[in-house]
């Protein structure tokens, strides 16, 4: 199929180009509604990581139009997530594992059913392992932080916090379910998590702010005795970590990153499944929307984030008949 690709062509420049987007036989060819525009493939927009010229993009979702004859349960025109092959979700067509693939429902739009980033979720809770009448805290209300917010909302725990210095983030954590909110600029942290906490402190802490300087102030928000650091981010920098206090309160440390998981194409299987229950919701998240000749807007704006920025897609065709349209 005649497709357009972006590539990288030398750090921070991209470029449209044609090729032929072939699949094999445990493949699917699908339309790209959309593709994710995701922090750490600013690595690979600035030259940290990979060889241009290069494509990118992980986070996609599309609709099927041809499938390998060895794939099953799928039809033509059906929406589907999930893991990605290769990075090339920055183009109209893209070639996909049937069995690393999920349905949509119908009642979901499809641009917003990024698979791969809730993958990524239910990777982080299976580390925060929610218990009956847990304390827990999101430090930090980007994207990923409000979709942990959205699954662990409900009335399992005794107190869902969110910690963000953006009081619009912390709006919308509020409305997703979150107990209560702090703002770290105004507020101090310790002081309200012992006040929340009635003494008790947090059973456990995701940690999505990616500061490293912030994990010292998880291990002081945990309780005594098995409290989880959940390290949803990743760093730039080492930093030091307070060994003493980690030690003495025998913390958890778990980095729930792709490895935690230990079978992804579950964890997909399970994320798509929250998304269909309606437990991921995008509407408020999604804030920023690029066709693919944008590539390079999309990418500058993934780097500078204006104002009111959350979450940035790259839509192929924005102006086509397949997009459901909204805000961006
Ligand atoms: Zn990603």
């Amino acid at each position: 199929m005649k497709s357009r690709i972006a590539y990288l062509v030398e750090p921070n420049q991209f470029e449209i180009r044609e090729t032929e987007t072939v699949y094999g036989d445990d493949e699917l060819l699908v339309k790209v509604e959309a593709c994710g525009l995701c922090t750490w493939e600013l690595n690979h927009f600035h030259g940290r990581i990979g060889k241009t010229p290069m494509s990118l993009g992980h986070e996609w979702v599309g609709t099927v139009v041809e499938m390998g004859t060895n794939t099953s349960g799928f039809m033509i025109g059906d929406v589907v997530t999930g893991l990605p092959n290769q990075l090339t979700g920055f183009s109209d067509y893209i070639a996909v594992k049937g069995a690393a693939s999920f349905k949509v429902g119908p009642h979901i739009n499809p641009v917003h059913a990024l698979g791969e980033p809730l993958k990524c979720v239910i990777t982080v809770l299976r580390g925060a392992a929610p218990e009956a009448g847990d304390f827990g805290i999101i430090m930090g209300a980007g994207p990923m932080g409000l979709w942990a917010i959205q699954a662990l909302s409900g009335k399992l725990l005794a107190g869902l916090i969110a910690v963000d210095i953006d009081d619009e983030k912390l709006a919308l954590a509020k409305r997703y379910g979150a107990t209560h909110t702090i703002n770290a600029k105004r507020e101090q942290v310790p002081e309200r998590i012992n006040e929340i906490t009635n003494g008790h402190l947090a059973d456990f802490v995701i940690e999505g702010t990616g500061s490293v300087s912030v994990i010292n102030d998880c291990i002081q928000l945990l309780k005594y005795g098995r409290g989880r650091l959940v390290l949803m981010s990743a760093y730039k920098s080492a930093g030091s970590i307070d060994m003493e206090t980690v030690i003495n309160k025998s913390i958890e440390i778990r980095a729930t990153h792709p490895g935690y998981s230990l079978n992804e194409v579950d964890d997909q299987r399970r994320a798509v499944s929250l998304l269909n229950n309606g437990v991921f919701q995008m509407d408020q998240i999604i804030s920023h929307v690029f066709e693919l000749a944008d590539i390079q807007k999309a990418f500058e704006s993934l780097e500078k984030r204006p104002p009111g920025y959350l979450k940035g897609i790259v839509v192929p065709n924005k102006y086509g008949r397949s997009y459901s349209g909204f805000h961006g």
